[in-house]
């Protein structure tokens, strides 16, 4: 059985490869469907189904939205969402505008502390609308500042570093409605996110459930073989989808390979015609 990769950045958000470089890789991994799920936008998708024609591998669209739940950043994934709806790019066009209301105050900081860049390097270099912190992680790294991007999420970037900022967010409740409004299927990313208990873990779920959520990404680079369980088993006790993927970056997470992660990821392809049916449903 084949596997697939549902969660991949492009460089048209923080990723570094450019699509078609994504669905090379991904081929070369033995992965027979994938989604691109750039934060805040879609448009890797027609370059994305372009390469993924050429080489035999079906190509889902997907996006990743951040959001907050009054404790924490949780990630949104949408997929087989209709990426035309105009009430959906509109929404995706606010998310990134709030990154550029952000990022400059967070380049401010960086300056205050005696770095020297600017947001217009910051942008040349992201060559994408959907500028996110990973890229101010790779100028600092350009620049020689830090040598790994995990190093400057450490010092500067990460909640609770003096280059911090918060950035205005829907609650998970909106981004699983955007995404439902465009007739999507909405999924909990990397769960480990969440900041409950043990025991709550499951009445939150419930409540995400009830919000409209369809599925949990049980398969995660990082997840120990408990962790997978503990979420197949959440998915099951609330009928939830169960999806899974990489979350490849390139460069920033050098760490993980697209379809194998760490190197023991496999998603397995079974899960696809799930995915595909609910959203047909939807
Ligand atoms: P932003 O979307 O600007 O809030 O940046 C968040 C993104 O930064 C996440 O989606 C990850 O891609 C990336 N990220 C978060 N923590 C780290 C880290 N320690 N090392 C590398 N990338 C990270
Ligand atoms: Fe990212
Ligand atoms: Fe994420
Ligand atoms: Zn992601």
């Amino acid at each position: 059985m084949g596997r697939i990769d549902l969660h991949l950045h492009t460089t048209h958000s923080d990723g570094s490869l450019r699509p078609a470089d994504i669905l090379t890789l991904a081929q070369k991994a033995g992965v027979t469907a994938l989604a691109i799920t750039d934060h805040d936008i879609m448009d890797a998708l027609p370059e994305a189904i372009e390469a993924g024609n050429q080489l035999g591998i079906e190509v889902l669209p997907g996006v990743e939205i951040s959001s907050f739940d009054g404790k924490g950043e949780l990630h949104i994934l949408g997929y087989c969402l209709n990426w035309r709806d105009e009430t959906l790019q509109s929404r995706l066009a606010l998310l990134r505008a709030s990154r550029h209301r952000r990022n400059p105050l967070i380049i401010e900081r960086l300056q205050a502390l005696g770095l020297e860049l600017t947001y217009a390097e910051v942008r040349a270099l992201a060559e994408t609308e959907s500028v996110g912190r990973p890229h101010i992680a790779r100028l600092l790294m350009e620049k020689g500042y830090v040598t790994s991007a995990k190093e400057a999420f450490d010092r500067y970037l990460a909640e609770g570093r003096p280059g911090y900022v918060a950035r205005e967010l829907p609650t998970p409740a909106e981004a699983i409605s955007w995404i439902r409004d465009a007739q999507g299927v909405a999924v909990l990313a990397h769960p480990t996110w969440v900041k409950e208990s043990d025991n709550a873990l499951p009445a939150f779920v419930r409540a995400l459930k009830d919000n409209g959520l369809g599925g949990i990404e049980v398969h995660y680079s990082t997840h120990t073989q408990q962790q997978t369980t503990r979420f197949l088993e959440l998915a099951k006790q609330f009928g939830l989808l169960v999806t899974g993927g990489s979350d490849f970056h390139g460069l920033t997470k050098p760490d993980i390979e697209v379809g194998a992660g760490r190197g023991n990821l496999k998603v397995p392809e079974q899960l696809l015609a799930p995915l595909k049916e609910a959203a047909a449903r939807s």
